[in-house]
């Protein structure tokens, strides 16, 4: 079949590169791709969000599954839009219809969500800026540090986690009054500060059964050590060493069954990954956000941890066969590290050119911000590549990543060199 992926980082190199190991995949499409979807598929130059364009472009070659990578088109509707469309409902759509996609969307309906269907997670209220005051009480209520969402999708800069009581009420305020994070933050829930260590479990499902893949836990701060600006993620580890079999049971009965019975019992139909941030308070897990799609750079760990068929494992999603799929995974640990263009998360300059790609043994490099420019590889964005490797010990995994990016140089490259310090 024809598929098409949408998005154009690591992930949707990763997802590309696993789809095309697949003997169902005749021809691989991605929009709008990067230098490595380039080299296994055909990009097209189309934003993730021009459904019409998306839809021409389906018709055009024929595409019977598309892939959706980020959140964007998922919460603004691009599954609903293909099944309103004559010519595009027997076109398969990986990811959530937009009611579900709010559990990404909107902070207050996954709060809502998790309290109607005793999911764990930390106790929270949400605000407006008609009711400003009671926030003000309610944040005294509360011990530091504070914890406020913005509740819209805010590029992963609307929590902001606050030691003191009159900066949360400012912070609040701004939010509130000022627009801090435009509409995102016209809603602001204010939750339980919750104590642990974080990871993050993925599930596909069908909207009726669900398979769950391996956790990972990625490494969210620019500088070794956990420390200075979060960024999208500079490294990833699977599977997480502390999560037990003990661990992951609990987290399947008390987290991943009743969300799946909760989409059921809300009407809410799900063919798609889910990405539960999850933290560890004591020995229970604790639900910190959903995301309705996978993560980037966990995707670059996850999926070369499996070894059955994506194309075959999408299909069964999509017919709702998902029972009847076996889902076999690598023994092996897989490490990511991601290489970054200087000065990012904040500005970075971009169109340096990347040398060294063709000396790297044992690793798989994952594509992100990089496009091909006359036959080079040039940065195109802050995140630019994620080196993966395999190891039978983590350490391996990560001394193989290691080894091989010391062939790999642009100008101004920087990368954790700790990576899976704390293992
Ligand atoms: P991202 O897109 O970066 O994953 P987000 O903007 O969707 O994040 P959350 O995942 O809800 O927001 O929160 C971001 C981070 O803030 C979490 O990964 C976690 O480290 C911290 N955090 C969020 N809620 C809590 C909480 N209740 N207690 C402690 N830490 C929290």
């Amino acid at each position: 079949m024809n598929i098409l992926v949408l998005g154009s980082g690591g992930r949707e190199h990763t997802f590309a590169w696993k789809i095309a190991q697949s003997s169902h995949c005749e021809n691989l499409f991605v929009a709008p791709g990067n230098s490595g979807t380039q080299s296994i598929a055909t990009n097209l130059d189309i934003s993730v969000t021009d459904f019409e364009a998306i839809k021409n472009a389906v018709i055009q070659n024929n595409i019977e599954l598309v892939v959706v990578g980020p959140e964007d088109p998922l919460v603004k509707g691009i599954h609903d839009y293909f099944l309103n469309h004559e010519n595009l409902k027997n076109v398969a759509v990986i990811g959530p219809q937009r009611a579900a996609a709010e559990l990404e969307g909107s902070k207050e309906f996954a709060k809502e969500f998790m309290s109607r269907h005793n999911i764990p997670t930390a106790a929270y209220q949400s605000f407006t800026k008609d009711n400003l005051e009671q926030g003000y009480r309610f944040l005294e209520s509360l011990k530091a540090p504070y914890v406020l969402k913005a509740d819209g999708l805010a590029a992963g800069k609307g929590v902001l986690i606050l030691n003191d009581l009159e900066e949360a009420k400012a912070e609040l305020k701004n939010m509130l009054i000022e627009s801090k994070f435009g509409e995102a933050s016209s809603k602001v829930v204010i939750e339980e500060f919750l104590e642990g260590i974080e990871l993050s479990c993925f599930v596909l499902t069908d909207g009726n059964d669900y398979k769950i893949l391996p956790t990972a836990k990625d490494y969210k701060r620019i500088g070794e050590g956990d420390t200075g600006l979060n960024t999208g993620g500079m490294g990833a580890v699977s599977p997480v060493p502390f999560a037990t079999d003990e661990f992951l049971s609990k987290i399947e009965n008390q987290i991943v069954k009743p969300t799946i019975e909760g989409l059921k019992k809300d009407n809410l139909p799900y063919v798609g990954f889910i990405f539960i941030g999850l933290i560890k308070v004591g020995d229970d897990p604790k639900v910190i956000e959903y995301n309705v799609r996978m993560g980037d750079p966990e995707t670059e760990v996850v999926l070369p941890r499996l070894k059955t068929d994506l194309v075959e494992i999408f299909k069964a999603m999509s017919n709702s066969t998902l029972s009847q799929v076996a889902i076999d995974i690598d023994e092996r640990a897989a490490t990511t590290i991601m290489l970054v263009s200087g000065g990012y998360p904040e500005a970075y300059e971009k169109g340096k050119e990347i040398t060294g790609l063709e000396a790297i043994e044992d690793s798989i490099v994952f594509h992100a911000g990089a496009k091909e420019v006359d036959g080079k590889v040039v940065t195109s964005g802050g995140r630019v590549m994620a080196v993966t490797s395999y190891g039978v010990t983590y350490n391996e995994a990560i001394k193989k990543s290691y080894q091989n990016i010391a062939k790999l140089d642009f100008d101004k490259m920087y990368y954790r060199k700790d990576i899976g310090f704390d293992l």
